[in-house]
């Protein structure tokens, strides 16, 4: 048993930070991931570099995989999640992890590409600077196994469950995006030309940018909507997303240079401020996009199937509509899934609106990243290379009381 292991559960961007910074500094790491791949939801979010790079974060993610995959001192358990926590006496903690075991192994494929080609059911996917794994579409043919020239493949499927020592526990389990299909009134699902800015990453992450009934030659008008489930205490929380104003901003901007003939709405309450270059970006994508301040919207659908925007201009003081190709709901960050169990196990707090709420270092538990609140990707490296000293200013206390 190390004195100095930690584990840490999320192999997002803060989770994957906190590990590599950990490892360099000599300590003994495991990361815990509930995906089969590391890199966290925006692994699969697109570059929305327009001239110039626009400081989405997207590129920080991928490099952080790549260097995982240098790493070799860093154990990792994929497809896994913390069952159990309870402390051991003063010795650290003891955690229950339960495996769902991957189908295939990342240390042995050498990504040929032969599973995929041989794959009836599309069920073998790439995750961006990773390898290969394989979803929720699989039926178990075996096809994949007979080809693979490394032995990378078992269709085991039975979960196992194993015991770990930490002498602490970070954790990074990050967030899910706000569900808009909850409240009736953004008619989400309703149409396909009415999206999320979570679809629109995806789009962006394949260069595709617009959904397929969206015909580029034909797309004339796109709107974006802010503080979708943010700063509205009956659907999402009360509070300020941080991050939706920057990717919406920064997809305008790009979609503009992809489609110069399109017409861009932004309907919002206030613009968030981010990043030291924020002035000059701003004033970029001001010329690219009209800025609408208006109150909050209803939606209908025209005889041409077109979402019909309607809103109470804030500037013009009366109510207008306009009919779009397209419309991008800028949903904002809602608590991870797992934030209330988590709280449970380790005997963490919620706040009000359900993030993780720590004492960082409180009984050996540090919570980083946007598990505890709303933050860009660059926010979350900065506050994952904080809470790292934290972790090692307590590992040597520890040391020095022993
Ligand atoms: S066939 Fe095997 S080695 Fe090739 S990509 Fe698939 S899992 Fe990896
Ligand atoms: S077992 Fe069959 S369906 Fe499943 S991943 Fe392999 S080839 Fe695809
Ligand atoms: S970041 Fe912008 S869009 Fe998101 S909740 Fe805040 S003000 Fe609204």
């Amino acid at each position: 048993m190390s004195s100095n292991s930690v584990c840490i559960i999320g192999a997002g961007i803060s989770g994957l930070t906190v590990a590599n910074n950990l490892v360099n500094a000599g300590i003994e790491v495991t990361l815990v991931e509930r995906n089969p791949y590391p890199g966290g939801r925006a692994l699969f979010y697109g570059c929305k570099a327009s001239d110039s790079c626009v400081h989405c974060g997207v590129c920080l993610i991928r490099e952080a995989v790549m260097n995982f995959r240098r790493t070799h001192n860093i154990k990792s358990q994929f497809s896994s999640e913390l069952t159990g926590f309870s402390r051991s006496n003063g010795e650290g903690i003891l955690l229950e992890i339960e495996t769902h075991p991957n189908i295939i192994d990342w240390r042995l494929c050498t990504e040929c590409g032969k599973c995929i080609e041989a794959c009836p059911e599309n069920a073998v996917k790439i995750a961006p600077g990773w390898k290969y794994y394989v979803d929720s579409g699989c039926n178990d043919c075996g096809k994949c196994v007979d080809v693979c020239p490394e032995g990378a493949i078992a269709l085991k499927r039975e979960s196992m469950r194993e015991s770990i020592h930490a002498d602490c526990l970070v954790i990074a389990s990050g967030f899910k995006p706000f569900d808009p299909s909850v409240n009736r009134k953004w008619s989400y699902g309703e149409s396909p030309r009415i999206i999320t800015g979570s679809d629109l990453e995806e789009l962006f992450y394949t260069e595709n940018y617009l959904p397929g009934v969206v015909k580029k030659s034909d797309c004339k008008r796109i709107a974006f909507l802010q503080c979708v489930g943010s700063r509205n205490v009956t659907e999402g929380g009360e509070y300020c997303s941080r991050v939706c104003c920057a990717y919406a901003l920064q997809m305008a901007g790009r979609l503009k240079d992809e489609f110069p003939h399109t017409e861009i709405d932004f309907y919002y309450m206030d613009i968030q401020h981010f990043g030291k270059d924020f002035e000059s970006f701003f004033g970029d994508v001001s010329r690219k996009v009209n800025f609408i301040n208006s109150n909050p919207i209803t939606f209908s659908v025209d005889r041409a199937d077109r979402p019909v925007v309607r809103y109470e201009s804030i500037t013009e003081q009366k109510d207008k509509e306009e009919a779009y190709d397209l419309v991008v709901l800028s949903n904002g960050i809602a608590p991870g899934d797992k934030n209330e169990a988590l709280a449970k196990m380790t005997g963490l707090s919620l706040d009000k609106s359900g993030f993780l709420y720590a004492m960082n270092g409180m009984g050996g538990v540090f919570v980083t990243g946007a598990c505890k609140q709303p933050m860009r990707i660059e926010d979350c490296i900065e506050d994952a290379t904080g809470v790292t000293g934290e972790v090692l200013s307590y590992l040597e206390e520890r040391v020095q009381v022993k």
